[in-house]
């Protein structure tokens, strides 16, 4: 992606760096702090692009000389990334990185170096890179990178200008999910349940989670077309696969979505609905049941939110919904 795209993407973050390099004043270091699939990493590899390129167009690094392919392919002498080795960042990996730095200047006078996942670095490892930022050298951009600023310790956090990436919004995480190959029916429901693209992206390729949005689906047209069947369906199809608390809530979340749709047909916008592959049982039903009636089943779903969460056993959680849905379905049908 090109500043010009990121600065739609993250308009904050990508102005601050954007006005930084057409005036040529970079600073040393940067933290880039926001949850996971918000572009931290990808920010940081673009800076270096423009920090390393010489055949620039603007600020906008070529993407094809020999200074952007290397960073590309993480062979840029210069460039240096750092991950935690195992569970945190140790020393000698600073040491090393300062070592294989102070090696050069045949390349070039610029150096930039990346750690990502910098809350997980050992306390002796923050102080030698604590040390090595405060060498008095001009031409090093070093940007750290973590999802949870809270734990960084404060000396890093003080010596870094920190850029905070914001959470996609979700109409561009969906048409990024279904760029990627998600259905879209399947990439709207993801979005409404998470605002984290990586957990939505994994959630979209999850047997377990395809299912569970069908047996839901399936139960609450039943409920609706044959109540009569939909208590043997909830013990069938949706206690068989809700088994946990963890699990059914996600069961809940997606009951609340499938109401939600409802009312959205009810209240004439159809553009809000998120099972866009169900729509015309869900035009059949909002036509059928009256509003109140979607009312309390919203009611009744978020009711068994709050028991579940109050340590209610997912079984009876969900016998206890089945009922008050059921007793809903027959007395408005
Ligand atoms: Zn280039």
């Amino acid at each position: 992606m090109k500043w010009t795209q990121w600065l739609e993407e993250q308009k904050t973050v990508a102005t601050i760096l954007i006005n930084s390099l057409e005036q040529s004043r970079l600073g040393h270091a940067y933290l880039f702090t926001g949850q996971k699939g918000t572009g931290k990493r990808e920010v940081a590899r673009h800076l270096a692009r423009s920090f390393f390129c010489r055949n620039k167009n603007g600020i906008e690094p070529c993407g094809t000389c020999r200074d952007c392919r290397r960073i590309d392919s993480g062979n840029h002498p210069d460039v240096v990334v750092i991950r935690p080795d195992g569970r945190s960042i140790k020393k000698q990996q600073i040491a090393d990185l300062i070592k294989a730095f102070s090696y050069r200047g045949v390349e070039s006078e610029r150096k930039f170096f990346i750690v990502e996942q910098v809350d997980l670095m050992t306390a002796q490892a923050a102080n030698s890179l604590l040390k090595f930022m405060e060498e008095p050298d001009g031409q090093t951009v070093c940007v750290l990178i973590t999802e949870n600023v809270h734990a960084v310790l404060e000396t890093i956090v003080s010596r870094c200008q920190v850029l905070t990436f914001k959470p996609l919004p979700p109409e561009k995480m969906k048409r990024r999910l279904i760029g990627e190959g998600v259905a879209p029916a399947m990439a709207a429901t993801v979005t409404a349940l998470t605002a984290d693209y990586e957990e939505a992206k994994a959630l979209a390729g999850d047997e377990w989670f395809a299912k569970a949005r069908s047996v839901v689906i399936n139960y609450m047209e039943e409920l609706f077309a044959q109540p009569q069947r939909a208590m043997m369906t909830m013990y069938e199809q949706c206690a068989t696969h809700f088994t946990d608390s963890n699990r059914l809530h996600i069961g809940l979340d997606l009951m609340l979505i499938w109401f939600r749709d409802v009312l959205s047909l009810q209240t004439g916008r159809p553009e809000a609905v998120v099972f866009t592959d169900r729509l015309e049982r869900l035009n059949a039903i909002a036509d059928m049941i009256f509003m109140e009636r979607t009312a309390s089943g919203l009611a009744a779903v978020l009711a068994a939110k709050r028991r579940l969460n109050a340590n209610g056993h997912p079984l009876s959680v969900l016998e206890q919904l089945a009922l008050r849905l059921e007793e809903g379905a027959v007395s408005h049908v």
